[in-house]
């Protein structure tokens, strides 16, 4: 088995990442840092969410970074402000033992930039940007991408699907010359084969992971065959085994979020909904609550709650089964992470087994049946 080490990874890196429970590199993580510690050329990951990306491009970016040097040296784009956090917040665990401090920021829209703009002015030596927010930085000339050498695109099929190609285009055409740049992304649509084409060297490396390799998480998959309209009593039965156990539960629509969480917080339930209709700041509310563990029950839609890294998650609920199979992986690795168990439950009426069936196939899983 390859370490972290192997990979070329410091010792004071591996040392906070084992504190983390992070010791077998996964599979990207195995293709990818080797290769980036090498630098030099243009990148392209294709991976699954919850294969290990931020490591895979954060571990080689942290590594090169001259702490030296109080400027940014690389910037991450990444679709969301949530997102954005999170990989802050890894990359700031990863540094714990640093023997010379590294900093890194989050920038992102729907906060104040005179803030961002402040602490823009301290030593940043990695900065994690939303597109729409460091333009705007960039106007405002409040940031100094000179000394960057190298661009992440995170989830750069999110970024598209966002509406963020315009905003993408500029900051690429910006940064163009002798950085480097990495993408990673779930899926290749057309769009993002232009900004590819346009932006990323014909020799970039490429390398894919398939789905199976998502990390591991230990989860526990069942379904439970019920009508529509037994879906809530299902669900307030199956909350009370749970005792306080938090968790999530997904519907396929901002309606449908809407009233399951208001039915919830009728049972007394402490509840909320995360959806694609909040302002930015309410978004902020809700996930500060389900973070600070003020929500036991937080409905969301599958936009809203992508890539969200909450801990100690014991179980998801599918309240509708998702529109893709990828979606049914993104969920249910909303649980079981950090090596603890857990549990994903899906219910289903009758119209649905197909689509259950095809979960199964396609992820090549078990969901067993249980009688509520
Ligand atoms: P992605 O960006 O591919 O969705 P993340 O980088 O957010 O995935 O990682 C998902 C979770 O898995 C995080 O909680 C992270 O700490 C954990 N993780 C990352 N790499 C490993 C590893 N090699 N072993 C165990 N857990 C890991
Ligand atoms: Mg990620």
């Amino acid at each position: 088995m390859k370490t972290f080490s192997d990979l070329g990874i410091n010792d004071t890196f591996v040392k906070a990442l084992s504190e983390n429970k992070i010791v077998k590199p996964t599979d990207i993580q195995l293709k990818a840092i080797p290769f980036l510690l090498e630098t030099g050329t243009d990148f392209i990951g294709q991976a699954q969410t919850g294969t290990g990306k931020t490591a895979a491009f954060g571990l080689p970016i942290l590594q090169s970074v001259n702490p030296d040097i109080p400027v940014p040296q690389a910037l991450i784009l990444s679709p969301t402000r949530e997102l954005g956090q999170q990989i802050a917040r890894q990359l700031f665990k990863f540094t714990r033992y640093s023997p010379k401090k590294i900093f890194v920021e989050s920038v992102y829209g729907g906060a104040r930039i005179d803030e961002q703009i402040n602490s823009l002015r301290r030593p940043t030596h990695v900065v994690v940007a939303t597109p729409g927010r460091l333009l705007e930085l960039l106007e405002r000339k409040a940031i100094n991408l000179s000394s960057v050498k190298t661009i992440v695109l995170d989830e750069a099929d999110e970024m598209l699907s966002m509406g963020f190609k315009e905003e993408l285009d500029a900051i690429l055409a910006y940064t163009k010359g002798k950085r480097q740049t990495w993408l990673f992304s779930a899926t290749i649509p057309p769009a993002l084969k232009e900004i590819i084409a346009g932006y990323l060297s014909p020799d970039a490396m490429r390398v894919q992971v398939s789905k199976h390799d998502v990390i591991n998480r230990d989860i526990e998959h069942k379904f439970v065959l019920c009508t529509n309209d037994e879906k809530s009593r299902v669900l307030f039965h199956f909350l009370k085994s749970q005792g306080k156990n938090r968790g999530l539960v997904f519907c396929r629509t901002k309606a449908g979020a809407k009233s399951l969480a208001q039915e919830l917080m009728d049972e007394n339930y402490n509840s909320d909904a995360l959806h694609g209709d909040l302002m930015q700041k309410e978004r902020d509310k809700v996930m500060r609550a389900f973070k600070n563990k003020k929500l036991q029950v937080l409905v969301a839609t599958d936009l809203a709650a992508r890539g969200l890294d909450v801990e100690e998650l014991a179980w998801v609920v599918h309240y509708n089964l998702p529109e893709q199979t990828e979606y049914y992986t993104h969920r249910s690795g909303r649980t079981a992470r950090a090596g603890r168990k857990g549990f994903s439950l899906s219910l289903i009426n009758e119209a649905d087994r197909p689509g259950l069936k095809m979960i199964e196939r396609e992820l090549e899983i078990s969901i067993k049946q249980i009688h509520s």
